[in-house]
């Protein structure tokens, strides 16, 4: 069974202090007590139902941790901030456009990871104009994201719920713009 999560990154040069980020996230009402799970992340706050919009009727939206114990309900986590922007993708992820010429670059599976194993330093080729790009710099619409700093929630599908511009512009503070994307398994 596959899972998804509604993510959101931080402006790509930002590093937010986390014990900050969750003091605002938690006056916000998006996160609530902390939850200990297999990895460590926040119960769903007051007010995230107000701040995330979900589609249809989402009869099965799981808020609490279920009985069995298991972490597959819908929580938050953070994530970061790391040294330099990392690219988050999933199976969802689609090949991203060149911003030069808009053509979708294939292969950038490996064209990524060659990057990270040189710690992000480093830029992909464009094998249609030959045009040099970061991940940042890449266009990967809602389906993978480059920042230092994440949010995620869990259990939640690509389309399935997104933010309302309030929360986005919560997020932005005195700072640079947050946006939001989607990752599955
Ligand atoms: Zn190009």
């Amino acid at each position: 069974m596959t899972s998804g999560s509604l993510m959101f990154r931080a402006p790509p040069d930002s590093t937010p202090v986390v014990t900050e980020t969750e003091r605002r996230l938690q006056e916000l009402g998006l996160i609530g007590p902390p939850y200990a799970g297999e990895q460590p992340g926040f119960l769903v706050g007051e007010h995230f139902l107000r701040l995330v919009t979900f589609m249809g009727c989402s009869p099965y939206l799981q808020l609490e941790p279920p009985v069995d114990g298991s972490d597959r309900f819908c929580h938050i986590r953070l994530l970061g901030p790391y040294p330099y922007p990392r690219l988050l993708r999933g199976s969802n992820t689609r090949p991203p456009r060149c911003p030069g010429c808009r053509k979708r670059i294939e292969g950038w599976q490996e064209k990524v990871t060659l990057l990270e194993a040189n710690a992000g330093g480093s830029t992909i080729e464009c094998p249609h104009c030959s045009r040099h790009s970061t991940p940042l710099e890449l266009e990967w619409q809602r389906n993978a994201g480059v920042s230092r700093f994440f949010i995620q929630i869990t259990e939640v599908f690509p389309g399935e719920a997104v933010p309302v511009p309030a929360l986005l512009e919560q997020l932005k503070g005195d700072g640079g713009e947050w946006d939001y994307f989607y990752l599955t398994d």
